[in-house]
């Protein structure tokens, strides 16, 4: 299949990772300075791509500019001057302690590159889950191939041009295109794949990759559940779940997807949540230059045929438009939208009595890739942390935790394996090469043929080393 072309030439995607892969085996960003200014002309490049990365997301998703410039843009800026700021300290050689049998000598761990590294991404924050992978990938001195989602088609668009232009291919190269180009893409045997998307593609692309042993980080998506308990002051957390709710119009992996409210704060929960929700994007959403849209009519159809039973607030939409409203739903495990990640703004609202139920209802489902509690109390806090299995844990907040450099983002189990950000991206593409080297000065003859005797030396110092 031929699919990267230039100015002169047309080669294949084989071709185009083995270009990469002899650009970093000779050497091509070894240096720690040649890193971080390509880091700093992808910094470069997103300045003045800053408008049209804005206006493509609102074409593509209705996007608010304030959200697209914070989670698209500023996210990116400072990623990079992190990393930037970082990679010397990063790609230093760690020195590690011998056993006493290998002394004198000296061992290390150095941080050596993959090669070239396959970055498969969504739609839902284009530039975000494309680059911010790519730029622990670089740091650790890592060639890219991009292959960014072809649903949404304008960020797609920007992305191939911005990279394109700015950078040569055998640095950083963007390839667009269906699931039969990822496939070429995996089947060409890259170095590494990073893939960010749905657990069920997520499947596909581990046993694809499997069949050259090809390396991945799986980021993958599910449902994110919210604990409300008893003892919070609604007012102090609505805007906070009402934005981990509305973001995006809840196209976000890490957004709410449904929230569990202690049983006597049910009522207390559901006013302040329309008190706010109407504050914020007034009573008609729809006129809320704020809200965004559902990226394409198929999406729009699976998450409208999610609105059923006991609405408590919202429940229009205008597929015209692609517009959903946020949709308090009165719900039960069993209604349409507790069956799979919504990925939308409707937020089933479960009940429960006592924290241990609310934990039991989370483990009897797949590990998260995020789970929220609103609690002050520490003994509810502790209990929550040591008990469920998520990706990450916020308290008292929704989202931010994925804008932290200094915290791994990843899922566990069914939400992925992996992580990356700040240096965790680093170490992700990276293999930490185990380096021994043995001074020539002493020898023991213990380790060598003929064997007589050896045993019984051996026996004697085991023991005098238990002692
Ligand atoms: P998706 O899995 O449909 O697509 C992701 C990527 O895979 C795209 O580039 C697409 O072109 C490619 N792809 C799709 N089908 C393929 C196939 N059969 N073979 C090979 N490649 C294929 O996901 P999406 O709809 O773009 O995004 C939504 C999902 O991603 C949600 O589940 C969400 O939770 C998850 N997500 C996770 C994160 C995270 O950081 N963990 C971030 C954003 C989205």
């Amino acid at each position: 299949m031929e699919t990267m072309t230039s100015a002169t030439s047309q080669i294949s995607n084989k071709e185009l990772i083995e270009k990469q892969r002899k650009y970093i085996h000779s050497g091509g960003l070894r240096s720690i300075e040649e890193r971080k200014r390509v880091l700093q002309t992808l910094r470069d490049a997103i300045k003045s791509y800053e408008e049209a990365i804005i206006e493509a997301v609102a074409k593509d998703m209705g996007r608010p500019s304030l959200e697209a410039y914070a989670s698209e843009i500023l996210y990116m800026y400072n990623e990079i001057d992190h990393a930037i700021r970082n990679i010397s300290k990063w790609a230093k050689k760690k020195r590690v302690s011998l056993p006493w049998l290998l002394i004198p000598g000296r061992a290390h761990l150095i941080p050596q590159p993959y090669g070239s590294v396959l970055v498969i991404s969504p739609w839902n924050y284009p530039v975000q889950l494309s680059l911010s992978p790519i730029v622990g990938a670089i740091a650790a001195g890592n060639a890219v191939i991009l292959k960014p989602s072809e649903i949404g088609g304008y960020a797609e668009a920007v992305l191939r041009e911005m990279i394109n232009k700015t950078f040569p291919p055998e640095l950083f190269h963007v390839i667009t295109g269906d699931k039969d180009v990822t496939m070429n893409l995996i089947h060409s045997a890259p170095d590494y794949i990073c893939f960010t998307g749905s657990p069920a593609v997520g499947k596909i692309i581990m046993q694809e990759a499997a069949k050259n042993l090809i390396p991945v980080t799986l980021e993958l998506g599910g449902k994110s559940p919210c604990i409300v308990h008893d003892d919070v002051n609604m007012d102090a957390i609505m805007n906070r779940i009402l934005w981990g709710k509305c973001f995006n119009a809840g196209q976000t992996c890490i957004g709410i997807d449904y929230v569990l409210v202690q049983k006597k704060v049910k009522d207390a929960f559901v006013s302040k949540f329309i008190e706010f929700k109407n504050k914020a994007y007034g009573e008609d959403t729809i006129q809320s230059p704020d809200f965004g849209r559902i990226i394409n009519e198929k999406n729009f159809d699976r998450i409208a045929g999610m609105i059923s039973g006991n609405i408590l607030s919202g429940g229009k939409t205008d597929r015209s438009q692609k517009f959903i409203d946020i949709t308090l739903i009165d719900a039960d495990e069993n209604h349409p939208a507790m069956q799979e990640e919504i990925f939308g703004p409707l937020m089933p609202i479960l009940t429960y009595d006592i924290i241990e139920e609310a934990i039991n209802f989370i483990l009897k489902r797949e590990k998260p890739l995020a789970l929220y509690l609103y609690s002050n109390d520490k003994a509810v806090q502790e209990k929550v942390e040591e008990s469920t299995y998520s990706g990450s844990l916020a308290i008292n907040n929704t989202l931010l935790q994925v804008a932290t450099t200094t915290l791994p983002f990843g899922g566990v189990g069914n939400s992925g394996m992996g992580s990356y950000h700040g240096k965790f991206g680093f170490e992700t593409f990276s293999h930490m090469k185990p380096v021994l080297n043995k001074s020539l000065k002493l020898d023991s003859d213990l380790l060598y043929a003929p064997y007589k005797n050896t045993m019984r030396k051996l026996e004697k110092w085991a023991l005098w080393l238990s002692r």
